[in-house]
């Protein structure tokens, strides 16, 4: 699936058709450069769900949690990290679990230590605008997908 969005409330817009679209478990990887709009969409899918504190790219902690009602979501930056090994360190695994949504930017750097993605979503500069991509890998992906294109 490809969507041209036009300005960064086509993207915080997109988010949120995601955030309704989601299933506990869902893993989904950001890619783009700096500034392609991955926290910008992040932010609209949090904010769909109702939370209003600041969403902002987790770069020095390498993750954040948020919670809305009953559902956990993380959403990792992993620009920062160093050493894959960190990643072992903060108990990586733990994190992705069946309950548990996760969003991860840069997670090319944590390969190898992260689980398949369901859902590969990838940004690209493209003028003034940003074009996306979405890609499933997993039939959780897959599902995810058919139910934003059916929204
Ligand atoms: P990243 O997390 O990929 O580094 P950010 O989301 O932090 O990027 O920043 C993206 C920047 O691009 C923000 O300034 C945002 O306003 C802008 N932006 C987001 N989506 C779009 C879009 N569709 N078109 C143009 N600008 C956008
Ligand atoms: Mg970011």
């Amino acid at each position: 699936m490809k969507r041209l969005l036009a300005d960064e409330a086509e993207t915080l817009a997109f988010g949120g058709r995601l955030f309704d679209a989601l299933i506990p478990g869902c893993v989904v990887f950001l890619h783009g450069d700096l500034g392609a709009g991955k926290t910008t969409l992040v932010r609209g899918a949090l904010r769909a769900g109702g939370y209003t504190g600041a969403v902002k790219s987790p770069t020095y902690t390498l993750v954040e949690e948020y919670r809305i009602g009953e559902a956990t979501f993380f959403h990792f930056d992993l620009y920062r990290l160093a050493d894959p090994e960190e990643l072992e360190w903060m108990g990586i695994r733990d994190f992705f679990r069946p309950d548990a949504i996760c969003f991860v930017e840069w997670p090319e750097r944590g390969a190898g230590l992260l689980p398949v993605a369901d859902l590969d979503l990838s940004l690209l500069v493209h003028g003034t605008s940003r074009q996306l991509s979405a890609l499933a890998s997993t039939p959780c992906g897959e599902a995810v997908l058919r139910a934003m294109m059916d929204a």
